[in-house]
């Protein structure tokens, strides 16, 4: 009996140990995706068809044998691709075709029901098959961006991979909400920097809240000079982005700037940013400038055209110069990432790919519109090892679109298939 009893106990504190044991070393789930084709991100060929290993929340090999007890997904008529990245966003902004929309939620929504509206917003770009988004700037949400990071990269929400701005800068008179009595105080839509000492504090303070990247308004006040040419009023003189720049990258970050007219991006360029958000009308010297230092142009097309008749005035004749910017940029080889400024319209009014569309429309082929939005994010917010392509080792941010889009490229909007760092969010 008491043998009996010993032989048991064994039994059950070894199987308890192996139980243990197995629970810390099991290994990573296996999943193949298969599909017609794949789409890499790299620009060559469309392989057919496409067939992808992940292990954990990794690609282990791309083709190849299924290994035993993976899970198998088959996609059927699908196209494969990388997570997508959208590197203008403004997640905790629910559209703001007039100032009214914008000043409204400043003034009557807390930051708590901001945050709950970004959720949504979070979860709508995943569904849409943005595995990653640079939100430039909270719009007077303070740092609820890091907080939003925070709680999707520890899984209390579900969301893109964010990489945040937080509070973004202008100068006393540079951004709204605007046309209050002098009198009246509210909160500011950014974080009002004047003169080369407040310029480096707030790039530090912004740093030490959690901002990966530092945003800058360089211009404002746009209108057309008696010759045709879009013009702007810049914001920072020469000195203040300067110090600007340069404190950022002193402290290993990088630096885009809202500029839409010559004063504002020459501005910026001088200074050496690493972006030009939207970038409206960029004269054949800037675009040189450009081409030389390799600063990359977030273009936003879609929220040009979406805006203008709401706004009217100067904004209806402000897509006509995006687009011969655009083409003009495309042609001189200026680098291009993918960048749509959702928030600047609701986020549930329109699919933020369909910027893709009108990338191709403005003169880029499918494929380099693709690209804009994966290999060229990727390398533009210095992630180029971890994702944007479809390679052994990088992370498994996956997704996939009905038929070829490369034939049509409004199946970039009818993303079907999305996987994030390995997890299934969507699926047909
Ligand atoms: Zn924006």
């Amino acid at each position: 009996m008491k043998e009996t009893l010993t032989k048991l106990i064994t039994a059950l504190a070894f199987s308890l140990f192996a139980f243990a044991a197995f629970a810390a070393d099991a290994p990573p789930k296996v999943v193949v995706l298969r599909a017609a084709r794949l789409i890499d991100g790299r620009g060559g060929n469309v392989v057919s068809p496409g067939v992808i290993v992940v292990r954990g929340n990794r690609i282990e090999s791309i083709g190849g044998a299924v290994p035993a007890g993976a899970q198998v997904i088959d996609l059927g008529d699908m196209t494969l691709l990388p997570g997508l990245i959208d590197a203008h966003v403004h997640t905790l902004l629910q559209g703001d075709i007039t100032s009214e929309d914008y000043d409204v939620q400043l003034f009557k929504e807390s930051l708590p029901y901001r945050a709950l509206r970004a959720t949504k917003a979070l979860k709508i770009a995943l569904g849409n098959g943005f595995t990653t988004v640079r939100d430039v700037e909270t719009e007077g949400a303070m740092y609820t961006d890091v907080d939003l990071k925070h709680a999707i990269n520890n899984g209390i929400i579900d969301g893109p991979r964010m990489v945040v701005s937080t509070r973004a800068m202008s100068v006393t008179g540079g951004y709204g909400p605007s046309g209050y009595a002098p009198d009246v105080t509210y909160p500011m839509g950014v974080q009002i920097v004047d003169g080369v000492e407040q310029a480096r504090k707030a790039v530090r303070e912004q740093i030490a809240h959690g901002a990966d990247w530092i945003k800058v308004y360089a211009d404002r006040s746009y209108f057309v000079t008696k010759d045709g040419t879009l013009s702007s009023t810049p914001t920072f003189n020469a000195e203040e982005m300067k110090a600007i720049v340069e404190e950022a990258h002193r402290l290993r970050h990088k630096v885009a700037a809202h500029a839409m007219a010559r004063p504002g991006i020459e501005n910026a360029l001088n200074a050496g940013v690493d972006s030009i958000e939207h970038g409206i009308a960029i004269p054949d010297d800037l675009l040189d400038v450009m081409v030389a230092k390799g600063t990359y142009l977030c273009p936003t097309l879609i929220v040009t055209e979406y805006v203008a008749p709401g706004r009217g005035g100067i904004w209806t004749k402000i897509p006509a110069f995006h687009r011969d910017s655009f083409s003009r940029a495309l042609k001189r080889g200026v680098k291009i990432a993918f960048g749509t400024d959702a928030g600047g319209f609701a986020w549930d009014a329109i699919n933020e790919a369909k910027e893709f569309e009108y990338e191709t429309r403005y003169g880029m082929t499918p494929m380099q519109a693709i690209q804009t939005a994966t290999r060229n994010a990727a390398d533009l917010l210095d992630m180029s090892d971890r994702i944007g392509t479809i390679e052994a080792g990088k992370f498994a941010d996956i997704v996939a679109v009905p038929g070829n889009p490369l034939s049509d490229i409004t199946a970039m909007e009818r993303v079907a298939f999305v996987m994030k760092d390995g997890n299934v969010y969507k699926r047909p």
